[in-house]
């Protein structure tokens, strides 16, 4: 069986997202469909992905009669740069408009020679973690293949001369394992060299824990695996994460025991701390118990506060101690660094300061929030 796009991905005018489509499957239909061999096809798929066409008249080296055949069959479709906030600290927050009006965000962390993108997956998120403020959106719907790795791909363009983006986390918005074909057609152009061309050891992919998903992701793509944590008892995780209701700790756990990790590579645990709740003595010993096994980069993450919940931040101290915790033990454990606080960029901070605003006409109010809005630069 030929590969096939999972999904009608078309337009109005019932022209197929080219940019949904991995190489196998761009492939396939160019011969199918259009009748035009592998050596036109790739190099049209490279021009989409490398040089950013915006038509397929610029498609370099190819004959027009063909590329007319791929722009009647098919359309290249754009992320659209609403907003681009940039941080103090130098992280840049890219907000992105959507063919059907939704916007989502992309999160550039430079930090030395490495330079981090945090890509959302999805529209909002079905898995309502009760400290998180893009769960309480709810899920609006899945990403594109052309959306999730449209967004490396135009950040890419939009950077400084010499900048390069080396990492790509789906930690933005959404839980990638509930988009997960999607996910993997996107993640295959990124590893692709005639597309994206990363390296799989610089692509990782965060979960809450979908359990029967975690094993499909492993089959299907050799990039790293994140789980985020956050509580070291059934009992607490059932209730700040709902998805442990349907998938408990120790089956997440398990999985984790049972995940085809490579020589040499490790599952990061993301574990958020809350002041007072799971950072105690008593959660240090439990959540040690459980990783000591696994090969594990322990990632404490101190909670950012916000007014739209209670919850504290521990103090800097605290937070070092219990790290000690760790390290005494020889786990593998660091602290993250927070960073585009003043832009709202932070981890859970996505996408609902946004809803808010775009309810009260929204542009005006985001720019005028943070005080320091630039026009999106042309031709992302
Ligand atoms: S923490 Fe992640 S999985 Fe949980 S609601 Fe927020 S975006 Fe969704």
């Amino acid at each position: 069986m030929p590969p096939r796009p999972h999904k009608l991905l078309r337009n109005a005018e019932g022209k197929l997202d080219a940019k949904s489509l991995n190489w196998p499957m761009f492939e396939t239909f160019a011969a199918s469909e259009l009748g035009e061999g592998s050596e036109r096809a790739r190099k049209v798929f490279t021009a989409l992905w490398q040089k950013g066409v915006r038509s397929f008249d610029e498609v370099p080296n190819v004959a027009r009669t063909a590329l007319k055949k791929f722009d009647e069959a098919m359309y290249i479709p754009f992320l659209e740069p609403e907003l681009v906030l940039k941080s103090k600290d130098g992280t840049r927050k890219f907000l992105w408009k959507l063919e059907d009006g939704y916007t989502i965000e992309s999160v550039l962390i430079p930090d030395g020679d490495r330079v981090t993108l945090c890509v959302s997956s999805q529209v909002g998120c079905a898995m309502a973690c009760t400290f998180c403020l893009t769960g309480d959106l709810g899920l609006k719907r899945h990403l594109k293949p052309s959306e999730i790795a449209g967004q490396p791909m135009q950040v890419g363009r939009l950077l400084d001369e010499g900048q390069r983006i080396t990492n790509i986390v789906m930690m933005g918005m959404g839980e990638p394992l509930h988009n997960l074909d999607n996910l993997c057609t996107a993640l295959e152009t990124c590893l692709d060299d005639k597309a994206l061309n990363f390296s799989h050891r610089k692509i990782t992919v965060s979960t809450v824990g979908l359990v029967p998903k975690m094993g499909e992701l492993a089959e299907r793509l050799p990039v790293n695996l994140a789980v985020s944590l956050n509580a070291t008892t059934e009992e607490r995780r059932r209730e700040i994460m709902p998805i442990t209701k349907k998938h408990s700790l120790a089956e997440l756990i398990q999985a984790c025991k049972d995940f085809p990790l490579p020589s040499g590579k490790r599952i990061t645990f993301e574990y958020v701390m809350f002041r007072g709740d799971n950072d105690t003595l008593e959660d240090a010993a439990r959540l040690y118990e459980m990783l000591k096994d696994i090969p594990t980069k322990l990632n404490l993450i101190p909670y950012n506060e916000n007014p739209e919940r209670e919850i504290q931040r521990p103090d800097q101290q605290w937070v070092e101690d219990f790290r000690e915790y760790f390290v005494e033990r020889g786990m593998n454990c660091t602290i993250r660094t927070t960073r585009g606080l003043d832009i709202s960029a932070a981890c859970g901070q996505l996408g609902k300061a946004w809803a808010q605003a775009m309810d009260r006409g929204w542009l005006e109010q985001a720019r005028a929030m943070a005080g320091m809005g630039e026009a999106p630069s042309a031709g992302a």
